[in-house]
């Protein structure tokens, strides 16, 4: 940490802060300049608040030079996280994994001919809510535990993997035995009795991104889980609330090289609640696997129009296809291989 000090600050303030700091248990090393005085403090522990340092009398500003996350770091495995499934597939390798399906389970006849549509096209999981956090409370809060029943049974018969979302606690065991990826929404993200409880899991963990949170913000609630016990997490990127208004959200892109710079996790990108919109989905995802996504998470309807959430951003069937077949095309430029 570098504390910069006024140039107008007394003597006696810089040392107030220098024997702040050596009573805090750091390594300090002053650095006297023709104008301003340095101080650097070696051992900042992660749960240090700089803040309390920039309200000292004669302190310009104060800089964190280590990161407050140390698991989800990038240099705690400075090689990468795989996360792997027992079918084999892996998120975080070489091949792009696509999570596909509708937003919500609606029924069984929807949920097998969706699967069927996905797995065909090159999904390798099967993606949809039985338990959805929905804005409105009058509106499709899903199926719950018949969801995951149909999720479980359509997923095997095409060979997918489960994704579902976990609202909380007293939902982890219910969903344990049909999931193989617990999705943590973005309204959930700092949910921190579920993050935490999320690290005593014996499965792997999508983390979004909230709707308003900072990489860094990010990283610290995957800590929670990491600090747990359960390193297998996969990050998302959905979309954030900027000033924007014509997309529902503002896929930051930008999100994928940089959460690759600062932490070990792979990162997944979802297109479909990044824009909202049908026609931005494809773009985007192109746009994700150029940056290098590890994971995709797109919505998928057969009948998209008579959806019961999301219906607007859910592709075609052929859509999906046809995105599956560009991305086949992107992925190799970036050394990457897809479904
Ligand atoms: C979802 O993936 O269905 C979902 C509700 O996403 P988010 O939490 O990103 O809004
Ligand atoms: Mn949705």
């Amino acid at each position: 940490m570098i504390v910069a000090m006024q140039e107008a600050a007394t003597e006696e303030q810089i040392q107030r802060v220098i024997e702040h700091l050596v009573g805090m248990g750091f390594a300090v090393h002053r650095s006297t300049g023709a104008r301003q005085t340095v101080v650097a403090a070696v051992g900042v522990r992660a749960d240090f608040d700089i803040r309390n340092l920039e309200v000292f009398a004669g302190v310009q500003e104060v800089h964190r030079i280590t990161a407050p996350y140390k698991l989800a770091g990038r240099s705690f495995r400075p090689q990468g996280t795989v996360v792997a499934f027992a079918n084999g597939v892996k998120i975080g390798g070489q091949e792009i994994v696509v999570m596909a399906g509708p937003c919500s389970v609606e029924s069984r006849h929807q949920l097998f001919t969706v699967a069927e549509l996905v797995a065909k096209a090159g999904a390798k999981a099967l993606r949809g809510g039985a338990f959805k956090p929905r804005s409105s409370p009058y509106t499709f809060q899903g199926l719950g535990l018949e969801g995951l029943k149909l999720l479980r049974e359509a997923a095997d018969r095409f060979g997918l993997l489960v994704v579902s979302e976990v609202m909380e606690i007293s939902q982890i065991t219910l969903m344990e035995p049909y999931v193989d990826l617990f999705q943590v929404g973005a309204r959930n993200m700092q949910n921190f009795n579920l993050l935490r409880e999320l690290g005593k899991v014996n499965k792997p963990v999508l983390l979004k991104r909230g709707i308003a949170a900072t990489l860094e913000e990010l990283l610290l609630s995957a800590e929670y889980i990491l600090a747990g016990g359960n390193y297998n997490v996969v990050l998302c990127e959905r979309g954030i609330r900027t000033f924007e208004t014509y997309t529902r959200n503002t896929l930051d892109i930008s999100a994928v090289p940089s959460i690759h710079k600062l932490s070990h996790l792979p990162i997944a990108a979802d297109p479909s609640h990044g824009t909202g919109l049908r026609d931005k989905v494809a773009p985007m995802a192109r746009a994700s696997v150029a940056a290098g996504a590890d994971a995709l998470l797109i919505e998928v309807h057969h009948d998209p129009d008579k959806a019961l959430s999301d219906g607007a951003q859910s592709l075609y069937p052929e859509q999906f296809s046809q995105l599956m077949d560009q991305l086949r095309i992107i992925a190799p430029a970036v050394g990457r291989t897809i479904g």
